[in-house]
């Protein structure tokens, strides 16, 4: 199996894909699809994630 995003070998720590990288990475087009990212990009995707998170408010923050 490989992983879905850059095809390199899965690791099992993080399948089905190689790295945290990788799965942030699809989290992000997850999050990307809502809101209609053209770009199948793996980087752009890792950007708008990365928008993402800036974005929001303190994580740590307790409900
Ligand atoms: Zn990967």
């Amino acid at each position: 199996m490989s992983c879905p995003i850059c095809k390199k070998e899965t690791d099992r720590t993080y399948r089905p894909f190689c790295s945290r990288r990788c799965a942030d990475i699809d989290l992000g087009n997850w999050f990307a699809g809502d809101y209609a990212v053209p770009s199948q990009n793996p980087d752009e995707a890792l950007e708008a994630l990365e928008a993402l998170e800036n974005g929001a408010s303190d994580p740590s923050k307790p409900h």
